[in-house]
C-alpha cells in the first residue's frame, strides 16, 4: 500500500571508512533512482499502460529513493536489522564485508542476520578468494538471497545490484502480504494468524505463560449481506475489523484496575467470511480473556452508519485456553469455533469458554443431525408400541406408537435426543409423516385381525401441529390406509398449546372435525391450567410420569395427581398416568378411580409382533375377571 512510498533500507557493513564513503557516494548519487524511474517507464512503455499510470509511477518511484545505512562491525550490524524489524522498517539489501577484524566476520554476520530476518538479501562482499561460495551457501540460507561481489568492485555493479535485489524485494514482499494478508480489511489472514499463534505457542511453552484465542463470529452479517448487498457488507467488514483493531489496542484505558497484562494488545486476524481470530500472548490468568473478549463485544454495540442504514453487527466469542483446552494450534482454534458455536446457540452476542463436555457433546449432536438425514431414506426407523390398560376393566385401551432410531454408527438414539435434533432441523415433516402413516397401518391391520383395541395414539411435535396443511396431512393418511378416524388419537404436549393459544385452538379444532381424539401429553410439567384447557376441545389429559412415579412418596404429587384426576372427571376430559412402575402407584390410581394407565409395571414398548401377541392374549382373556385379565395380560 503506501509501502511504495518509504525509501528503501540498504544496510551497509564495512570496517574501513574509505570503502563506507565509496559506497555512500555510488548510493547517494542521484542517479540510482533515476535508473530506476527509467527502468519502470521502460517497462511501462512495454506493457502499454497508459500514461497516467506511468506519470503516477514516476512520482512513485522519485518518492522511493534509497536510504543507505552504515556500520563497521558484525555485532553492530545484527543490532541493526533486529531494530529495523521490531520498528517495521525492514532492510531489502545488507552489503557485509567479508573480514572485519579484530570482530566476526561476514560469514558469521550473515547467519545472524538471516535468523533475525528471513527475507533480507544478503551481499557478501570478499577482496580475496577466501569466500567459497558453496560453502557459506549452505550456511546462510536460502541460497536465492545470498549474493557475492569480488573487491575491488566498479560503482556500476553496486548500484545495479541495489536496483535489481530491492526491486525483487519488494516483489516478494508483496507477494507475501497477498499470501499472508487479507486484502479488504489489511489484516493478517487465516494462514498467517496461524503461524503467529504457533509462535505464540512456542513462547508461551518456553516461558511457561498462558495464552487465549478468541474465535469471533458475527451474529447477523449474513442479513446485512444478502438485504443490502456485498459492497455494504464489506464496508462493514473494514469498520468492524478497524473497531476490533482500535479496541484492542487501546483496551487499556477502559479496562478495570487490575487487568492490565489483559489489556495487553492482542494480534487479530481475519479468517474469512464474517469470522475473525484474536490472539491474546501473554495472558495472565484465564479470566482475562473473558473481559478482552466483552471489550471486543460492547466496541461493537454502537451502531455503524453506512449510506441510509445503521448497522449493529455484535459477535459471538469462543475462548480457547493455552494449555488447558489444547496444546497445538489446531486444537486451539477448533476448541475456540465450538465455543463460539455454543455461545452462539445460548445467547448471540456473549462470550463463552471452551470446556471439555463441549467438545464430545457438540461432535455427538453434529453426529447425529449427519446421520438423521438419511435415515428414513436407509429405513432405520422403526415403531414400537405400548399399551394403555383400561384399569378399571383390565382391558388394552389403546396402543401409543413409540419411534425408535438405530443406526449404524451411533447404535440405538433415544426419541428424547434425537426428536429435538430432527425439529431443528425440519426434518421431523418427514419423520413425523412417516411415523403417522406406518401407526395407522398397523392399527388397521390390528383392526382387521378384529384384536380387540380402542385406538392408537400417535404422537405430534410442536413443528408439525405448527404447520397450516397439517390436517389436511392427518386426512390423507387416514384416507390412504383406511383406518377409521376415531380409532386416532394425537397426542401433544401441553407447552405446544400455550406457546400459542389462538393458534392452538384454530388447529385442534380442525383436528377434530376430522373425527380423531386429541390427547395432551406430558401434562402437569408446563404452566397451564385446567381453566385454560377447558377452552380447548381436548379428549385426554396424560399426567406426566414423574407425577406418578412420586404419588407414593411425596404428598405434594400425589394432591396433585389426586386433583387432575378429580378435575378431569368433572370436565368430563379421559385421564390416563402415564410411567406406572410398580402396583403401590397402580393402585393408587385405582383409589383415584384415574381410567387408564401405561408404565413398564403393566407393559414396555413392545415391537410390532410382540404387541400384536399381546393383544391376542387380552382378546383370549375377554370373559375373565378384571384382576385375572390383567395378569394374563401382563404375562
Ligand atoms: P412420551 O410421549 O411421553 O412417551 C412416553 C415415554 O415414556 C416413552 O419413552 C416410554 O418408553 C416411556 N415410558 C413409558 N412407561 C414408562 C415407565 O413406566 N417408566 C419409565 N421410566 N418410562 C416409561 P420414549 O419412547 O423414549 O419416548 C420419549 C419421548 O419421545 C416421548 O415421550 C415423546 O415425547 C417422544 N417421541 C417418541 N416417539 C415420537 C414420535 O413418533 N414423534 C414425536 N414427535 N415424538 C416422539
Ligand atoms: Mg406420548
Ligand atoms: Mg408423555
Amino acid at each position: 500500500m503506501s509501502e511504495r512510498n518509504t525509501p528503501t533500507r540498504v544496510l551497509v557493513v564495512d570496517d574501513e571508512p574509505e570503502v563506507r564513503d565509496a559506497y555512500r557516494q555510488i548510493l547517494l548519487e542521484n542517479e540510482v533512482t533515476q535508473e530506476m524511474v527509467g527502468f519502470r517507464e521502460l517497462r511501462s512503455r512495454l506493457f502499454k499502460k497508459n500514461p497516467g499510470d506511468v506519470a503516477r509511477e514516476r512520482s512513485a518511484a522519485r518518492a522511493g529513493t534509497i536510504e543507505p545505512v552504515f556500520c563497521d562491525g558484525a555485532e553492530a550490524a545484527v543490532r541493526l536489522v533486529k531494530e529495523g524489524i521490531t520498528r517495521n522498517e525492514p532492510f531489502a539489501v545488507v552489503f557485509l564485508d567479508m573480514r572485519m577484524p579484530p570482530g566476526p566476520d561476514g560469514v558469521w554476520a550473515a547467519q545472524h542476520i538471516r535468523e533475525v530476518d528471513p527475507a533480507v538479501e544478503i551481499v557478501i562482499c570478499t577482496a580475496y578468494s577466501d569466500a567459497d561460495p558453496g560453502e557459506i551457501g549452505g550456511l546462510v540460507p536460502p541460497e536465492d538471497k545470498l549474493s557475492y561481489l569480488q573487491k575491488p568492485f566498479h560503482p556500476h555493479e553496486i548500484r545495479q545490484m541495489t536496483i535489481a535485489l530491492s526491486s525483487k524485494w519488494r516483489a516478494e514482499r508483496r507477494i507475501v502480504r497477498l499470501a499472508y494478508f487479507d486484502t479488504l480489511t489489511g489484516l493478517p489472514n487465516r494462514e498467517q494468524s496461524r503461524n503467529r499463534l504457533v509462535g505464540a505457542l512456542q513462547a508461551a511453552k518456553d516461558n511457561k505463560r498462558t495464552l487465549a484465542v478468541l474465535y469471533l463470529d458475527l451474529d447477523n452479517f449474513k442479513r446485512v449481506n444478502d438485504t443490502l448487498g456485498h459492497a455494504v457488507g464489506d464496508e462493514l467488514l473494514c469498520v468492524v475489523a478497524e473497531r476490533l483493531r482500535s479496541s484492542l489496542r487501546y483496551g487499556g484505558e477502559s479496562s478495570p484496575a487490575g487487568t492490565a497484562d489483559s489489556a495487553r494488545p492482542g494480534d487479530i486476524a481475519r479468517l474469512g467470511g464474517d469470522e475473525f481470530l484474536v490472539l491474546l500472548p501473554n495472558l495472565r490468568s484465564a479470566a482475562d480473556a473473558g473481559s478482552v473478549a466483552e471489550r471486543l463485544i460492547s466496541s461493537l454495540r454502537e451502531p455503524v452508519q453506512l449510506a441510509m442504514n445503521s448497522l449493529v453487527v455484535t459477535p459471538s466469542v469462543g475462548i480457547a485456553v493455552y494449555p488447558q483446552d489444547g496444546e497445538d494450534a489446531e486444537t486451539l482454534m477448533r476448541n475456540a469455533d465450538l465455543a463460539m458455536y455454543f455461545a452462539k446457540r445460548r445467547s448471540p452476542g456473549t462470550h463463552a469458554y471452551f470446556d471439555a463436555a463441549m467438545n464430545a457433546n457438540a461432535l455427538h449432536r453434529f453426529t447425529v443431525e449427519e446421520q438423521l438425514r438419511g435415515a428414513l431414506d436407509r429405513d432405520e426407523f422403526a415403531l414400537q408400541y405400548q399399551p394403555q390398560f383400561d384399569v378399571r376393566t383390565g382391558t388394552v385401551s389403546g396402543m401409543e406408537a413409540l419411534l425408535r432410531w438405530t443406526n449404524a454408527e451411533l447404535g440405538a438414539i433415544s426419541p428424547a435426543e434425537f426428536i429435538p435434533v430432527a425439529e431443528e432441523t425440519g426434518l421431523i415433516h418427514a419423520i413425523g409423516k412417516w411415523v403417522l402413516l406406518n401407526a395407522c397401518r398397523q392399527a388397521r391391520k390390528w383392526r382387521d385381525q378384529g384384536l380387540p383395541f380402542q385406538r392408537i395414539a400417535v404422537n405430534v411435535s410442536g413443528r408439525q401441529f405448527a404447520l397450516a396443511e397439517y390436517p389436511s396431512e392427518v386426512a390423507q393418511i387416514l384416507e390412504e390406509t383406511g383406518l377409521e378416524p376415531s380409532a386416532l388419537e394425537l397426542e401433544i404436549t401441553e407447552s405446544v398449546v400455550m406457546a400459542d393459544e389462538v393458534w392452538a385452538q384454530k388447529a385442534i379444532n380442525e383436528l377434530k372435525q376430522l373425527g380423531i381424539s386429541l390427547a395432551i401429553d406430558d401434562f402437569g410439567t408446563g404452566y397451564s391450567s385446567f381453566g385454560r384447557l377447558r377452552h380447548f376441545s381436548v379428549d385426554r389429559l396424560k399426567i406426566d410420569r414423574s407425577f406418578v412415579s412420586s404419588v407414593t412418596e411425596c404428598n405434594d404429587d400425589r394432591a396433585i395427581a389426586a386433583a387432575i384426576i378429580a378435575m378431569s372427571r368433572s370436565l368430563r376430559i379421559n385421564v390416563t398416568a402415564e410411567g406406572v412402575e410398580n402396583f403401590p402407584q397402580l393402585a393408587f390410581l385405582q383409589e383415584q378411580e384415574c381410567q387408564d394407565a401405561q408404565g413398564f409395571l403393566l407393559s414396555r414398548p413392545l415391537p410390532a409382533d410382540a404387541a400384536s401377541e399381546l393383544l391376542k392374549r387380552a382378546n383370549d382373556a375377554s370373559d375373565e375377571s378384571r384382576t385375572a385379565r390383567l395378569r394374563v395380560i401382563i404375562g
